[in-house]
């Protein structure tokens, strides 16, 4: 999968590849990242690639030009690949999207600055647009270096073979469970026994109910959407009989002291 990053500044983009799973899935082959600088697309002596807005106003615009001839050129060394648009007003950027966007046939990523690109180059020259969440940053590099390393390691083989995508949050709609390693006891807080236990039947059972645990404590609007399996049907029942028993318990408890109240009254 190749990473086509069109930017006015290239070198946020090389640190990305310089380093982690991201380095080592570049110099196996499996992903390529790379940075186009839209200024050598500009014209003129200073290769300007902003101009004030028309009809006025605070803030600069990203010249359409430049960009417009960057992406011809992108576009014409990745014929498959898409164009995406990092703007706060596109698509919510989510992990069944980056799912999506790891089956294209490249990604073309258009980063805008100042109050953003020239609208013309938004209707004419983008496949869809991407927003990594609803506040403002100065600028589309993060935005396209998020999406970049949420996709790439979705790529067969980035993550190596003992890691996969498909056991993390999100997946199926769930929160992962959390994870343990040494000492057996930190600060007075030990690991679960189940872990230690050598029992992977038990350990799979333990794991499958502390996600589902921590998605209904953390994220229970994920599990609004998400079809139960028969054996999660069942452990949410367990905790609805016990959550009803410490129910039961109080209201024995509240009646208990109530009637003493009375008595002492
Ligand atoms: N004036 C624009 C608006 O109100 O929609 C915001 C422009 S922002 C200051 C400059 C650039 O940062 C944008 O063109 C976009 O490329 C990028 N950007 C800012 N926030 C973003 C976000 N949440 N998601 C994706 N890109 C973002």
């Amino acid at each position: 999968m190749k990473f086509t990053v069109l930017t006015i500044f290239p070198e946020l983009v090389a640190a990305m590849r310089a380093h982690g799973i991201l380095r080592r899935a570049v110099q196996r082959g499996q992903i390529d990242i790379c940075a186009i600088d839209i200024r050598e697309f500009a014209a003129g002596r200073h290769r300007v690639t902003d101009d004030r807005p028309y009809g006025g106003g605070c803030g600069m615009v990203m010249k359409p030009e430049p960009l417009a001839a960057a992406i011809r050129f992108a576009r014409g060394r990745m014929p498959g690949a898409s164009v995406v648009h990092l703007t706060p007003q596109g698509r919510p950027f989510c992990q069944a999207a980056a799912w999506d966007l790891a089956l294209r046939g490249g990604l073309i990523l258009v980063c805008g600055r100042y109050e953003g690109i020239d609208e013309r180059v938004c209707s004419d020259f983008i496949d869809e647009e991407i927003s990594i969440g609803d506040y403002v940053l100065t600028g589309g590099e993060l935005p396209a270096l998020v999406v970049i390393d949420a996709v790439a390691r979705l790529i067969p083989g980035v993550l190596g073979g003992e890691s996969s995508a498909v056991k993390d949050s999100f997946h199926e709609s769930l929160l992962e469970h959390g994870h343990y390693t040494r000492p057996r006891v930190f600060e007075g807080h030990a690991v679960p026994d189940v872990l230690l236990s050598g029992n992977h039947r038990e350990i799979e059972k333990w794991r499958r109910e502390a996600s589902l645990v921590r998605t209904f404590l953390k994220r229970p609007d994920l599990l609004m959407h998400r079809a139960l399996s028969p054996a999660e049907v069942e452990i949410l029942q367990k905790w609805r009989s016990d959550i009803e028993k410490i129910i039961r318990n109080q209201s024995l408890h509240c009646a208990d002291s109530l009637s003493g109240d009375q008595q002492a009254g």
